[in-house]
């Protein structure tokens, strides 16, 4: 019978992977609360309106990229291609809407069916930040400052830049898209066809086109900048003002609109050069109308998301592997001992791992083969005199220590 494998795009997580995987959440959780971001958990499927409905008809996520079924009771339900349209949900359905700000953090797995390749899986993870609340400029400034602490405390973010536009408020987005409208129809001979479809239903996606004769096309397309009406150049000229103020370094990119549609005003991408084609690590922008589409009033919010494999990716050195003590008892008896050993090792924190099998060599060999650095050696004659050897690993030094002095000599 062949082995079965993983399914296609997803992926096992083990050893330093897993390690770097795990180092990028925790760091992340840690920058995070320090903002006064509260973790939250919101289910892993939902009613698939809540991603229809908001994340825009013509994103790539709805179009092609959800994994939607019915379940048994006839429900269509989709395994979460993102985090934020979960967590407005969880907003409105647990009456939170008159309790802001809500500072929220997540840490999880996203689905989407797309190609597999480098940095881009069906089965991904994303950590991510919405400040929900708020509509001041400031909020957008604080939540791209917590994303670069992050990226900071990985110690990645020299590799990344930011990336900084705005979408302007209504007024603006609609001005704009009649000027790209009339743009890309004098071009539509050359478009693709997915950006055809979006010619009139979307046309500001068709900037985040990543199809080559389509991006040639948008090289020369109007950007929002003479589009944009007074209120909303001064909050873009605000939060400009605050990222300096906060020292987060940015460039303006006119071609950042993000791949999901209920972004305004704010759109960013901390981008680097380092990962071939995926090369963005987190994005996010400001999204007030959101909470509004999921049957609450009208709330502002902004946040970000990003990929836990690409930042793992990244990272440098993947945090060490754990070194254990290794117990090994010789004879029957020490092995009554070796259980009281362990147990009281454990009890103070330190890993500890039994040796199983094989003659004192073997085991020997075995724990230094796993990265053990320290072996406690029960043999009958030392427990007659209440020690073990204690044999330090790394420098091969060896000595008889009393039981009660084991945990507080590994420590
Ligand atoms: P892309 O342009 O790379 O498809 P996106 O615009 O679809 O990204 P978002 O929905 O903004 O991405 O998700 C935020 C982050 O999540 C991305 O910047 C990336 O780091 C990560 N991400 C998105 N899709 C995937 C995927 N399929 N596999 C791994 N990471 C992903
Ligand atoms: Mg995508």
């Amino acid at each position: 019978m062949s082995a079965l494998q993983p399914a296609r795009g997803t992926h096992d997580l083990i050893g330093e992977e897993q390690r770097r995987f795990h180092r990028v959440a925790e760091v992340a959780r840690v920058v995070a609360a320090t903002y006064g971001f509260d973790e939250w958990q919101t289910p892993i499927f939902e009613d698939t309106r809540v991603f229809s409905r908001t994340l825009g008809e013509t994103s790539d996520v709805v179009t092609k990229e959800m994994y939607s079924f019915d379940d048994r009771g006839g429900d269509s339900v989709t395994l979460r291609p993102e985090g934020t349209a979960g967590v407005c949900r969880a907003l409105v359905s647990n009456g939170l809407t008159q309790s802001l700000p809500q500072k929220v953090f997540y840490a999880g797995p996203m689905f989407r069916y797309e190609r597999p390749q480098k940095g881009r899986y069906r089965q991904f993870h994303q950590i991510g930040t919405e400040l929900i609340g708020p509509a001041e400029p400031l909020a957008d400034a604080e939540v791209i400052a917590c994303g670069w602490d992050i990226l900071k405390g990985l110690k990645v973010a020299d590799d990344t830049v930011l990336e900084l536009n705005t979408l302007g408020d209504k007024d603006s987005r609609d001005a704009y898209r009649t000027a790209l409208v009339a743009y890309f129809t004098d071009h539509q001979a050359a478009l693709s066809q997915d950006s055809l479809n979006r010619l009139d239903r979307n046309p500001m996606r068709i900037l985040d086109s990543k199809d080559e004769a389509d991006r040639r096309i948008v090289a020369d397309a109007p950007t929002i900048g003479p589009y944009l009406t007074d209120s909303a150049r001064a909050f873009y000229d605000k939060l400009r003002e605050h990222l300096v103020r906060f020292r987060v370094p940015f460039v303006e990119n006119p071609r950042i609109v993000r791949g999901l549609d209920y972004y305004g005003h704010t759109a960013f991408e901390f981008v680097t050069s380092k990962l071939g084609a995926q090369g963005t690590v987190m994005a996010g922008g400001r999204y007030d109308g959101l909470v509004a589409e999921m049957g609450g009033p009208p709330t502002p919010a902004v946040g970000w998301a990003a990929g836990i494999e690409r930042l793992s990716m990244l990272m440098d050195a993947a945090p060490p592997a754990p070194t254990p003590v290794a117990v090994i008892p010789i004879g029957d008896t020490a092995e009554a001992m070796a259980i009281e050993v362990l147990q009281s090792l454990r009890a103070n924190g330190i890993r500890a791992e039994m040796a199983y099998r094989g003659n004192v060599k073997r085991r020997m060999e075995r724990a230094n083969r796993t990265g053990a650095r320290a072996a406690v050696i029960l043999g009958d004659d030392d427990i007659a005199n209440g020690v073990a050897q204690v044999k330090d690993l790394t420098t091969g030094t060896q000595e008889a220590v009393p039981f009660s002095q084991i945990p507080s000599r590994l420590k």
